[in-house]
């Protein structure tokens, strides 16, 4: 079974083919702006074709797909005879709110549902529903299933999730906390699991994605029990250029004496906050690293915020979950800042956490980066969202 994954944004779209027999991504390529002029990279990593990158007319999402499907069956780029051999598609869905706690096979009323989210995700779920329609006005009726980042922590208890403001905000409109990168906490956990040798519902488990975007999940016996991000992907720990979380007084504080409303705020606790705006250098942490390392003093402090604010988040779901059995770093930062990894895991003497540095140095592989004695152990687990999406979308598929 070959199976696309597609993930669509306003104005780009990233995808893989994976062929589930082996779980090897067969291509992979990304659609740039796309409504605007068009770019399209697209590179096959079977059968020795060529990378495609180029300049293209993408007017419309259906006018990418349609070059996507082109290049994975074309000759020179292709890796498939035809378009037929793709079974299914899965598309990333950033929001199901609390209609959708699991994957699902995409159908009219599972659409108009996705819809209905929109309003917690008015720049994801809008791009997602147009990707979906894309491949089904170029596709036809090939199998398409829909897979949610804010899925996984639908099992967190309301103590957990809620916030605490008038309860009709809830009850009415759906205020609450969400949470998201459910799909990278849902693989990177149970892969710790496995690398541990034992099942998940036998651990407790702490995994702190750290990227441009940063979340941390506390899983509890396979499920998740709290999550550091909330209603939007707004809050929680200091991101690349959000601010994480933030007294609400500081927002009418700043409008007020800057004469800004909300949305030009909510775009710099977006766009211009998080270590950026506390460095004034970069969101990048290499870049972070380098000036910290070259004597800047505000990206040693951007850095010492991120690194107390992951220990600060990890510590509250030591306490949450009565323990902890392994924690996992992953993500872009995750995955390759070691310096980084180093200092959080400083904090976790009083878990009885050892690193090994020699471990801790290797990058790209899933690493146990804890000493054999260390009380907790400590993983390093690169991410991969893409085989989730096509895990279940092969699940629901086969059914
Ligand atoms: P992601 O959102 O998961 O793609 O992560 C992207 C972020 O990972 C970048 O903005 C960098 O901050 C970080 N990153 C990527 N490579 C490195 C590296 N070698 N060292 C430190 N940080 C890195």
């Amino acid at each position: 079974m070959k199976i696309l994954v597609i993930n669509a944004g306003s104005s780009s779209l990233k995808y893989q083919l994976i062929d589930m027999e082996t779980e090897q991504v067969m291509a992979k390529g990304l659609c740039e702006r796309i409504g605007i002029d068009g770019h399209l990279k697209h590179t096959p990593l079977v059968g020795g074709k060529s990378v495609f990158n180029e300049d293209i007319s993408l007017p419309t999402h259906s006018e990418a797909i349609a070059a996507v499907i082109e290049k994975l069956t074309s000759a020179e780029y292709g890796v498939v005879a035809s378009m037929k051999e793709i079974d299914a598609v899965g598309h990333r869905v950033v929001h199901g709110g609390e209609k959708f706690a699991d994957s699902v096979l995409i159908d009219d009323e599972v659409l108009k549902a996705i819809d209905e989210c929109t309003p917690f995700a008015p720049l994801h779920n809008p791009a997602n529903i147009t990707g979906i329609n894309a491949c089904k006005a170029v596709m036809g009726d090939v199998p398409m299933v829909a897979v949610f980042d804010t899925a996984f922590h639908q099992t967190m208890p309301a103590k957990a999730y809620m916030y605490a403001v008038p309860y009709d905000y809830y009850k009415n409109s759906g205020v609450r906390r969400y949470g998201f990168h459910g799909t990278s906490h849902r693989y990177v956990s149970k892969r710790c699991a496995e690398l541990m040798g034992k099942p998940i519902e036998e651990l407790k488990i702490i995994s702190c994605h750290m990227g441009n975007g940063s979340s941390i999940c506390a899983i509890d016996h396979g499920k998740c029990v709290d999550t550091s991000m909330g209603f939007t992907p707004l809050v929680g720990l200091p991101m690349g250029t959000r601010c994480g979380d933030l007294d609400p007084g500081v927002m009418q504080y700043i409008m007020k004496k800057y004469d800004l409303d909300i949305d030009q705020m909510l775009n710099i606790l977006n766009k211009k906050s998080g270590v950026q705006g506390i460095s004034g250098v970069s969101s990048d942490f290499r870049d972070l690293e380098g000036a910290s390392a070259n004597g800047d003093k505000r990206s040693e402090l951007a850095l010492e915020m991120f690194n107390y604010w992951v220990a600060k988040v990890v510590g509250s779901y030591v306490a949450a979950m009565n323990g902890v059995d392994a924690i996992i770093y992953t993500a872009g930062v995750g995955e390759n800042a070691k310096t980084t990894r180093k200092a959080i895991s400083e904090y976790f003497g009083y878990l009885g956490v050892k690193i090994d540095d020699e471990a801790n140095s290797k990058r790209g592989e899933d690493i146990m980066i804890s000493t054999p004695d260390s009380k907790v152990k400590v993983f390093v687990i690169p991410t991969n969202e893409e085989l989730v999406i096509a895990r279940d979308t092969r699940d629901i598929v086969s059914k």
